[in-house]
């Protein structure tokens, strides 16, 4: 067996040791003489498995106790819409600050489900930057800022989280969730889709301030109504088990390596070598402002895209894989979440000299 480096934006590679784990385990979970895959999500060891993510989610992250950890579905896009549901009215105003594909995506869903939806501040011209935050068009009586604190097809990343006052801030964290220690207290909201930086796809976590919960719009689907969720555990209806049940096994992982400190350490040496890659070279480059560049997703191009479909395949070749930039923004682009280990980025960088010399 060999394994590939996958710079896959997502579904997205996962730690070797948690894939054994959950093969040593796939038969019979702890004696339970069954797959977690086949057990009821309301018996016993269903439900430590979850409380022990939850937990340990909450360890990693240093969540306060005034915050609701849920662990949903219906992905990201779910909660573009559950968001505006949620925590605003239907005539109410929501700011939306757009520094990408996927913050634009969550805008246009939340026209149908708030009266003002507005973009407050977006860059101009094409995604590579982010607007000084006192540049922002706020309102003054708005029910949410929204943000997408990393932007995954463009890399464009906020290195700090901004402070706008009385006004709770919303982050889609989908593609940075665990990346780094954060302050979760300023946020109101934080959400991501499992499937870049925690585990298999199918699983949503949202943590929610609990002034922000129980005021969900009135056509709300319930599966989607943080009130009923955080009542029922998140288990108002079933969950996504085996998601849960993996992802619990990455937080154990996350928390063996040193937690989010040591993680976040380990992911700005392994982006602060591929960038230097990049710059230093004059045949790779990357559009992003320094000061917004993701630690996740590095995009790059080729100075002539004729050759892109030969770097593909070389990559590929010395399995280096899943390379290709998103098509809205063309080039490459080198997801390097927690589990890709710095072996990998390694790799990568010299494959990338290796190619630059046979074609100049
Ligand atoms: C992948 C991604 C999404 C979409 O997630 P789904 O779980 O597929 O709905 C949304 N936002 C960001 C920032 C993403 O990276």
């Amino acid at each position: 067996m060999s394994r590939i480096y996958n710079f896959s934006a997502g579904p997205a590679t996962l730690p070797e040791d948690v894939l054994a784990q959950v093969r040593d385990e796939m038969l019979d979970w702890h004696g339970a003489g069954m797959s977690v895959m086949e057990m009821s999500h309301r018996g016993a060891e269903f439900v430590s498995i979850a409380e022990t993510a939850t937990q340990d989610l909450r360890d990693l992250m240093a969540i306060p106790d005034n915050y609701k950890v849920l662990f949903l579905q219906g992905g990201a896009t779910g909660q573009f819409a559950a968001i505006p549901l949620n925590i605003a009215s239907a005539d109410a105003r929501a700011d939306y600050v757009v520094t990408g594909s996927w913050g634009k995506k969550a805008h246009k869903e939340a026209q149908k489900y708030v009266g003002n939806s507005v973009v407050s501040a977006k860059p101009e011209g094409s995604f590579t930057g982010i607007p000084e935050v006192s540049s922002w068009d706020l309102g003054s009586d708005s029910a949410y800022v929204h943000i997408t604190p990393n932007e995954t097809i463009e890399g464009v990343e906020f290195h700090d989280i901004p402070d706008t006052g009385d006004i709770p801030l919303v982050g889609d964290m989908s593609s940075t969730f665990m990346s780094r220690p954060i302050d979760v207290s300023k946020y109101g909201v934080i959400y991501a889709g499992a499937q870049k930086n925690v585990g298999p796809a199918g699983l949503t976590i949202v943590i929610v301030r609990e002034d922000l919960v129980g005021n969900a719009q009135a056509n709300c689907p319930m599966v989607f109504d943080w009130e009923k969720q955080a009542d029922a555990d998140s288990m108002l209806n079933t969950p996504a088990c085996f998601s849960w049940y993996v992802s619990g096994l990455v937080f154990k992982w996350a928390k063996q390596r040193g937690g989010l400190k040591a993680i976040g350490e380990t992911n700005a040496r392994k982006a602060a070598k591929l960038y230097e890659a990049i710059d230093t070279s004059s045949f790779y480059s990357n559009p992003v402002d320094k000061n917004a560049r993701s630690r996740m997703n590095v995009p790059f191009l080729l100075a002539d895209d004729a050759l892109n479909a030969d770097f593909l395949k070389q990559a590929e070749a010395v399995g280096l894989s899943t390379l290709k930039g998103h098509r809205s923004v063309g080039g490459m682009r080198a997801s390097i979440y927690n589990a890709m280990p710095e072996a990998g980025v390694d790799a990568l960088i010299d494959f990338m000299h290796e190619f630059e010399k046979g074609s100049t």
